[in-house]
């Protein structure tokens, strides 16, 4: 379990003071979750941002490989859209 700061304020309340909030916005408490989130990571830093990049690459590099990739069966010409409109694309979080 990463040492979010909610964690060190449940293991050690005598020293992380359990009011206190997120170092870098100040504005929710730095659980697991609110690492993804947080507007205050460095862009290029923030895991969300990142796992949405590659996720997005990931899925230009599969839509290219089905349309270059020569098959017995051709593909439907509205392919590309329903690919690319799948829900497993969806990268932002609930
Ligand atoms: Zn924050």
């Amino acid at each position: 379990m990463l040492p979010t700061l909610t964690t060190l304020q449940r293991r050690k309340p005598h020293l992380y003071n359990p009011d206190w909030l997120c170092p870098q916005c100040n504005s929710s408490p730095e659980t697991l979750d609110h690492l993804w989130t947080c507007f205050y990571i460095l862009p290029e830093f923030s895991p969300l941002n990142t796992f949405k990049t590659l996720l997005l690459a990931l899925r230009s590099n599969y839509l290219d490989k089905f349309l270059s990739a020569s098959s017995l069966i051709p593909l439907p010409d509205s392919f590309a859209v329903e690919f690319t409109a799948l829900r497993c694309w969806d990268c932002d979080p609930p």
